[in-house]
C-alpha cells in the first residue's frame, strides 16, 4: 500500500516498523466549545483510514489527544467565573469547561458514525512526563528557562522547515518577540509558561505554569506508540508551525519521530476555512 507523506511530498510505500501492526496518532480537539463539521472532516477522514488499515489485515492502535487546559478554555472558565459566583477556583471552572465540551465531542462524533480512538490521553493527565521531556531537553542544550518560562531554542534544530518546506532564514525576516515573551530569537517556541496571576497552573522545577501546546503531543505520541511510531496525522493547517514544533523537540530531546506524516484538507464554506 501507498500513501503519500507530507514529509517527503511523495507517494510511498508504507513499512511499518512492526509488521502487520499501526501505529498512528493524530492531533484531536481543543475542548472550548461545542464542535463543529469543520472538526469532523479530521475526525472522519482518519476514522476512514483506520477501518481501511483494519480491513487491509493491519491490527491498528489509533491515538487522538485532547487539549483540555489552553487560553480559550482558561478565557471561557473566566468568563463563567466572574458572571456566576461559585466557589471554584480557575482550575476546577477549567477542568469542568473542557469536561462537558470533550461530551458533546463525543456525542457528536458518535452521532456520524466515527468511532472513538483507542487511546485518548488528555494534556493534563501527561503534566510530569512533559516536564521529563523539557529536562532531558534542556540537558542536551535544546531549550532554555527565561523568566519562568521555557522556551525551544530555534537555533538547535538541526532540519527546522523540513516538513512545512521553508527555509528558516526567510521565516526570521520580519518575525518579532510580542511584549511579554522571553525569548531569545522570534521563532523559539513556549514548552513550558509561567502562570500569570490566577491561572490554572502546575508545579515545575521553573515555578508554577503549564506546558505549551506542541510539547503534549511529541510526549503523548512516543509515550503511547514508541520513537519512530508509523502515522501521525492533522489538518493541514497544522502542519506549520505545530507539527513542525512537534519535530524539532522530538528530534532535539535525540528522539526518532513520525515516518509518515497524513494531513487532511480543510472543510472550506465560501473559500475560508470552516471555522467558529
Ligand atoms: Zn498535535
Amino acid at each position: 500500500m501507498k500513501i503519500y507523506n507530507s514529509l517527503t511530498r511523495k507517494k510511498e510505500e508504507l513499512v511499518p516498523i512492526e509488521e502487520g501492526k499501526i501505529g498512528m496518532y493524530v492531533c484531536g480537539p481543543t475542548v472550548y466549545d461545542s464542535p463543529h463539521i469543520g472538526h469532523a472532516r479530521s475526525a472522519y477522514i482518519f476514522d476512514v483510514i483506520r477501518r481501511y488499515l483494519i480491513y487491509k489485515g493491519y491490527g491498528v492502535e489509533f491515538v487522538r489527544n485532547v487539549t483540555d487546559i489552553d487560553d480559550k478554555i482558561i478565557g471561557k472558565a473566566r468568563e463563567a467565573h466572574s458572571s456566576q459566583c461559585t466557589a471554584y477556583s480557575l482550575k476546577e471552572k477549567s477542568a469542568k469547561i473542557a469536561k462537558k465540551y470533550l461530551e458533546a465531542y463525543h456525542e457528536d462524533m458518535a452521532l456520524l458514525g466515527i468511532e472513538k480512538p483507542d487511546k485518548e490521553p488528555k494534556a493534563t493527565e501527561y503534566i510530569p512526563k512533559m516536564i521529563a521531556f523539557i529536562e532531558s531537553l534542556m540537558e542536551r542544550g535544546g531549550a532554555y528557562a527565561s523568566g519562568g518560562d521555557v522556551y525551544f531554542d530555534i537555533k538547535k534544530a538541526k532540519r527546522y522547515g523540513k516538513l512545512s518546506n521553508q527555509d528558516i532564514a526567510k521565516m526570521e525576516v520580519g518575525a518579532r518577540i510580542a511584549p511579554g515573551e522571553n525569548k531569545r530569537d522570534p521563532l523559539d517556541f513556549a514548552l513550558w509558561k509561567a502562570a500569570k496571576e490566577d491561572e490554572p497552573s502546575w508545579d515545575s522545577p521553573w515555578g508554577k505554569g503549564r506546558p505549551g501546546w506542541h510539547i503534549e503531543c511529541s510526549v503523548m505520541s512516543s509515550d503511547i506508540l514508541g520513537d519512530g511510531f508509523d502515522i501521525h496525522g492533522g489538518g493541514i493547517d497544522l502542519i506549520f508551525p505545530h507539527h513542525e514544533n512537534e519535530i524539532a523537540q522530538s528530534e532535539g530531546a535525540g528522539k526518532r519521530f513520525a515516518r509518515y506524516w497524513l494531513h487532511n484538507g480543510l472543510l472550506t464554506i465560501n473559500s475560508e476555512k470552516m471555522a467558529k
